[in-house]
């Protein structure tokens, strides 16, 4: 039989890092056993869902590589056929008409929180005659259909994270509610619990992996699906991601989508390798840096951890700038232009664009940092304090003004490392000065003051853009 899997993203918000995380875990999965991942878009929500957060969902998916196998199912779209089912469960007497008003509700929630007790419907109208119910209606009551659950039910699986699960009828808070209120003998707009049993059911799905906020909802669905002679499929509860208190992670920790973190310059194959660990470790000890294609080849849904995963901004930076350490460096220099062109900074050339990633690839964390650190190979940097007291020392003063005879006699306009190398070499050597004194005070010119990235490479890059002359003039000048 097809293995086929699932993600039910409901598009009432952007596409969250909770629900990119069970993507993976899926789509792992799904590879792993040379299965089907599919998607549903669960929009029945109609105030809420929005067809820019479905846009939105699944374009974080294909950014993360996240392919998914058939074209998009959309709930809605089986609304009346959600219906057909709260009908058949009418039928068999699974199900029933409730009449309990709102404010019935209301107070029987206030009588239960008075006694300590938790929120339970009282299954006051699961036994009522044809004549009690046309009498309802007669009066212009609303009803809802509840699904009965047997108080004295026991429910049990086998969850292939977690092991066994055990589940009481009674915990489960009163007959449920499969669908929304409606007048006369209508069916109302159905419901999550409903709707997802005969969608995955439709779908052919043989697992199920979601958040374990799903836990209680998989013991009514079980339910559901006995009571519609469904076969079930295999269920999995992937644990919360956590913040540092512990608390799961939520707006309130800044970042939560996955726009977010591609605006913060997190490449996706390293966002997604820093997800699958979120909860998930190899048993061999492999690697940490493995690319999902690689991970899907020994992933085991049993490997999940039971206990929540706490999110490590420190993890994911580091696995970040180890693929930004090793990217091609072509491939990496035209991200990096893109952030140049928003800047409205101009390479002079290609080679000059690779060469300052190269330069600079090893400080940069995520790549929004590519901005800070290449400014002042595109805008002339002020010279900070420090470097305004290294130029009051007047040995400084006197080497920038040999380097710059040096380069105006030999009208040296654009050189390369090995000549960089030399010119500081040659005026060491007759003059008598210190090499590091030479550079540091070219540092102060280039960059205003005495850190940044290796020297000889920048002056060879700042000498391509016809920078170094006038930055070291303007310290002769301006001090
Ligand atoms: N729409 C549900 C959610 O986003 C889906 C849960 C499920 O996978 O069944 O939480």
């Amino acid at each position: 039989m097809e293995k086929r899997l699932r993600l039910a993203p409901s598009p009432t918000g952007l596409f969250h890092i909770g629900t990119a995380r069970t993507a993976l875990f899926n789509w792992l999965y799904a590879q792993k056993i040379g299965g089907k991942f599919l998607i549903r878009i669960e929009d029945t929500d109609s105030v809420r869902s929005k067809p820019e957060y479905t846009r939105n969902i699944l374009e974080g998916l294909e950014w993360l590589g996240l392919k998914w196998d058939e074209e998009p199912l959309k709930q809605s779209d089986r609304i009346s056929i959600h219906k057909k089912h709260i009908k058949k469960l009418l039928e068999s007497g699974n199900a029933y008409r409730c009449f309990t008003s709102e404010d019935e509700i209301s107070a029987l929630r206030e009588e239960q929180k008075k006694k300590g007790l938790p929120p339970k419907h009282d299954n006051r109208h699961r036994n009522l005659s044809e004549e009690d119910i046309e009498t309802f209606i007669s009066q212009g009551k609303t009803s809802v259909i509840r699904f009965k659950i047997d108080e004295t039910i026991q429910i049990k699986w086998v969850d292939q994270i977690r092991g066994e699960i055990n589940w009481k009828g009674k915990d489960l808070g009163g007959d449920l509610v499969l669908s929304r209120r409606a007048k006369g003998y209508e069916i109302g707009d159905p419901l999550y619990n409903l709707a997802v049993v005969v969608d995955d059911n439709f779908m052919n799905i043989t697992h199920v992996v979601r958040g374990e906020d799903h836990i209680s909802n998989t013991a009514k669905q079980i339910l559901i699906y006995e009571a519609l002679n469904f076969e079930l499929p295999t269920f999995s509860h992937t644990p919360l991601i956590l913040n540092n208190e512990g608390k799961k992670l939520s707006k309130r920790d800044c970042v939560t989508s996955i726009d977010e973190f591609r605006d913060m310059g997190y490449l996706p194959e390293a966002l997604a390798n820093y997800m699958a660990f979120l909860g998930w470790s190899p048993k061999s000890g492999e690697s940490e840096i493995l690319s999902i294609e690689e991970i899907s080849k020994f992933f085991e849904l049993s490997d999940i951890n039971k206990a929540g995963a706490k999110f490590s901004w420190e993890k994911l930076n580091w696995i970040n700038s180890q693929y930004i350490k090793s990217m091609e460096s072509k491939k990496l220099s035209k991200i990096i232009c893109e952030y140049w062109n928003n800047m409205g900074w101009e390479a002079p050339s290609q080679e000059w664009a690779i060469k300052l990633t190269i330069l600079l690839r090893d400080s940069i964390t995520v790549l929004r940092d590519v901005i800070y650190q290449s400014k002042p190979f595109f805008l002339l940097p002020p010279i900070q304090k420090e470097g305004l007291d290294f130029l009051e020392n007047k040995d400084c003063k006197a080497c920038l003004k040999l380097i710059l005879n040096y380069l105006v006699e030999k009208n040296i306009l654009k050189l390369d490392n090995e000549k960089a190398k030399e010119i500081i070499s040659e005026i060491s050597k007759s003059h008598n000065i210190k090499k590091g004194t030479l550079m540091k005070s070219l540092r102060v010119a280039f960059f205003g003051c005495l850190s940044g990235p290796d020297l000889i490479q920048s002056w060879e890059l700042l000498s391509e853009s016809k920078s170094d002359i006038s930055r070291i003039q303007r310290c002769l000048i301006s001090v």
